[in-house]
């Protein structure tokens, strides 16, 4: 019998917690680091000498995390089972010269990060939240999470026809945050958020910072069925990909593979970063894990051909106001279970081998799964799955959670499917 945890609607509580702690990226992966660090992984710097000891490690770089457990006597040749996610959302993110306003209103530049549905962001009460970086490298994770910022909408009365003709909004005109009266002061903000998290602003010469919803996430519907919040595209994934890590690790049972969570920044805008899927990070973190268990670039190689990997990203749910856009005969529902993803074209890295193996592990998880594939007359988004395949040659399967209103501020997903996930995951990585 498996000693490993099976998860429950605990795990959807666990996410509730995880998505607030969890405001930038940045926050991200230390909340991940924080979880890998009580089921005993310890960190390891890049710029150090690895050693091939067994255990649970973790690599941080900026808002991305690779954590791997090595199994005591695991061989270098020994294949890596991976769960990929990503831990950034759209969103708002502080312009370089921050401080700014007009006509008596203080207010804060910003730039659109990723494709976010900027009506969402409206008539909000916004927090702030990134990292701060020192003089002498250092860096400070700080976040407001109070009201301080709003994007107001403009008034029914002075837009006549926002309703019979839809709202039109411009991203360098209409999406400036207000955060109070009066003039403005050069430096203000970052004096301010200086204060919050009690580091000299003299010091403060970095800065990488977004705006974030302060309402909490909130079950939903008759039977609580639903959960609401923000940033599930895609902290759910990486929230579940850490949970079944940590349980695998656990558990105590003989493992042939190396389990592995991969969570990248960047993904929203195509990965092509020092901390995204498109960068060396994953590839040089398994490759010196091998050469530190005394293996040869053979053994790497046999190690990669072995390797498999979930990435796990959410998917549209069927929206049941806008139906036709969805593919007639898949239609995802909230509840339904873990999202099989396919896009002959490689926008999914899902092929047939892959799919008999994402089934493989949900069968062994007892838990339901549902095909995804899009309208062939809609545009089909894509993940960092095909990058993860095409980058490092690894068989890599697309699938995810079913939600709703994909990158609003505030997303919509089934209460059950993040623990459902969570256990295929762990199926998938322990077995
Ligand atoms: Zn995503």
């Amino acid at each position: 019998m498996s000693a490993r945890p099976r998860f429950d609607r605990g795990h959807t509580d666990d996410l509730i917690t995880f998505l607030t702690e969890s405001p930038s990226p940045y926050h991200a992966v230390a909340s991940a680091a924080g979880r890998l660090e009580k089921a005993g992984f310890r960190q390891v710097e890049e710029t150090a000498s690895w050693d091939g000891e067994a255990g649970g490690k973790y690599v941080l770089r900026g808002g991305a995390i690779i954590a791997w457990y090595v199994p005591e006597g695991a061989a270098p040749a020994t294949p890596y089972r991976i769960v990929g996610a990503h831990t950034d959302s759209p969103n708002l993110r502080v312009k370089p010269v921050p401080d700014t306003g007009a006509h008596g209103w203080r207010q804060i530049a910003v730039e659109i990060y990723g494709g976010t549905l900027l009506n969402t962001w409206l008539d909000r009460d916004l927090g702030l939240s990134g990292r701060l970086t020192l003089r002498d490298g250092a860096h400070r994770l700080v976040s407001v999470d109070r009201p301080l910022l709003r994007v107001p909408q403009l008034a029914v009365h002075l837009d006549r026809s926002v309703n019979s003709e839809g709202l039109k909004l411009d991203k360098q005109r209409h999406m400036t945050p207000v955060w109070g009266l009066g003039d403005v002061s050069e430096g203000d903000l970052i004096r301010f958020l200086a204060q919050e998290a009690e580091v000299d602003a003299e010091q403060v010469t970095g800065w990488d910072l977004m705006v974030h919803s302060v309402e909490p996430p909130a079950y939903l519907g008759r039977d609580r069925e639903l959960l609401a919040g923000p940033r599930m595209d895609n902290l759910l994934s990486v929230h579940a990909g850490t949970a079944a890590l940590t349980a695998v690790a656990g558990s105590g049972q003989g493992l042939s593979h190396i389990p592995v969570l991969a969570a990248f920044d960047h993904e929203e805008n195509g990965s092509q970063s020092d901390t995204g899927a498109d960068g060396p990070l994953l590839g040089n973190v398994l490759e010196r894990s091998v050469f530190a268990r005394g293996g040869s670039y053979e053994d790497k190689a046999r190690a990669f051909a072995g390797t498999v990997c979930l990435s796990s990203d959410t998917g549209h749910a069927v929206h049941p106001n806008y139906a036709e856009r969805h593919e007639p005969g898949h239609h995802p529902m909230p509840g339904g279970g873990p999202i099989l993803k396919v896009n002959v074209n490689q926008r999914y890295a899902t092929d047939g081998s892959g799919r008999a193996l994402f089934v493989a592990a949900c069968e062994r998880a007892d838990v339901p799964w549902q095909p995804f594939v899009s309208n062939n007359s809609m545009p089909c988004g894509t993940t960092i799955g095909p990058i993860t395949a095409a980058r490092h040659g690894i068989t890599t399967v697309d699938i995810g959670v079913a939600i709703l209103s994909m990158h609003s501020a505030r997303e919509l997903c089934g209460a059950k499917d993040p623990y459902l996930l969570a256990n295929a995951l762990t199926a998938f990585l322990g077995d």
